[in-house]
């Protein structure tokens, strides 16, 4: 895909005549109010012969953006706002992004009041990260790249463990507890599938000696059929226990469907006010990959 990027890419702007380069990869820093400052690293920074400036973003998606999305671009602005400061000869500033995988070039333009909107949009948020204490993990696919990685409680271990030797890592107590709890949680895991192997045996064993008791040494085993029932799930039924006086009495609350609701507090204020929470503990086993 790279050597057919670069390949169409070539074929389309040779022989490369359109704009000057006059940076690339920029590293610099936009100075924002008290003292709060935007890193600029622009991909290719150019201009015309007419002296427009485009900042230049290189994009491998596999997904064209739409025009929308690129209007609301965050960063190319903000980079126009540095270019504007750093050059002002330049007559205007565009936003360019080249699509390599399309071999399409789109563009979105910005007024002042724009980016006069989107500076004080920004130092608002600025204020408002720095205003926070709580900060929970996300962990997603840019974790790789994050620089708090090291202080993240999400990475942190892991972190800690690539610094040790392979004994080091062996005599972790995490690593022990980690691997204790996997193995016991596969045994689980192979000793329920046994129970019930054993069970469907016992029912043939029993059935083919007419029992209902099976005898161990030390225990006994009791087979007997019952009735298993299928409840129709069915808004009839529903209602039909309803009009029984039934539905009441036998309806239970579903609690998860309740927790995710108010999870998405979508869920009334007085409901709200009868629930009490207190802080519980989950450990959740998942490969290391996950
Ligand atoms: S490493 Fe931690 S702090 Fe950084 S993005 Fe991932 S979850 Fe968030």
């Amino acid at each position: 895909m790279g050597k057919k990027f670069i390949a169409d890419y070539y074929d389309h702007y040779k022989p490369f005549d359109q704009l000057t380069t006059i940076g690339l990869e920029t590293q610099d820093q936009l100075e924002l109010s008290q003292n709060w400052k935007y890193h600029v690293r622009i991909d290719r920074l150019s201009k015309n012969k007419e002296g427009v400036y485009y900042i230049c973003d290189y994009k491998t998606n596999s997904q064209l953006k739409a025009q929308e999305e690129l209007d609301q671009d965050r960063q190319l602005a903000m980079y126009s706002l540095w270019v504007r400061q750093r050059y002002p000869d330049a007559k205007d500033v565009k936003l360019m992004w080249f699509f390599l995988a399309f071999d399409q070039e789109m563009i979105s333009e910005r007024n002042t009041e724009q980016l006069q909107k989107l500076k004080l949009d920004t130092e608002s948020l600025i204020k408002e990260i720095e205003a926070c204490e709580n900060f929970p993990t996300e962990v997603n696919s840019l974790c790789n790249w994050c620089v708090y990685k090291s202080m993240c409680p999400a990475w942190k271990h892991d972190v800690e463990l690539e610094a040790k030797t392979p004994k080091q890592f062996k005599d972790d107590d995490g690593v022990k507890l980690v691997d204790e709890l996997a193995k016991l949680d596969s045994e689980k895991k192979i000793t329920e599938d046994r129970i019930y192997q054993i069970k469907e045996d016992l029912i043939k064993f029993a059935q083919q000696k007419d029992l209902s008791v099976v005898f161990g040494t030390d225990n006994k085993a009791t087979v007997k059929p019952y009735d298993k029932i299928e409840y129709p799930k069915t808004e009839e039924f529903v209602e039909l226990l309803k009009k029984k006086g039934l539905f009441e009495e036998l309806a239970v609350l579903n609690y998860s469907k309740f927790l995710s609701k108010i999870l998405k507090r979508e869920v009334d204020t007085d409901v709200l006010r009868e629930i009490k929470t207190e802080q519980g503990w989950m450990v959740r086993l998942g490969k290391r990959k996950e």
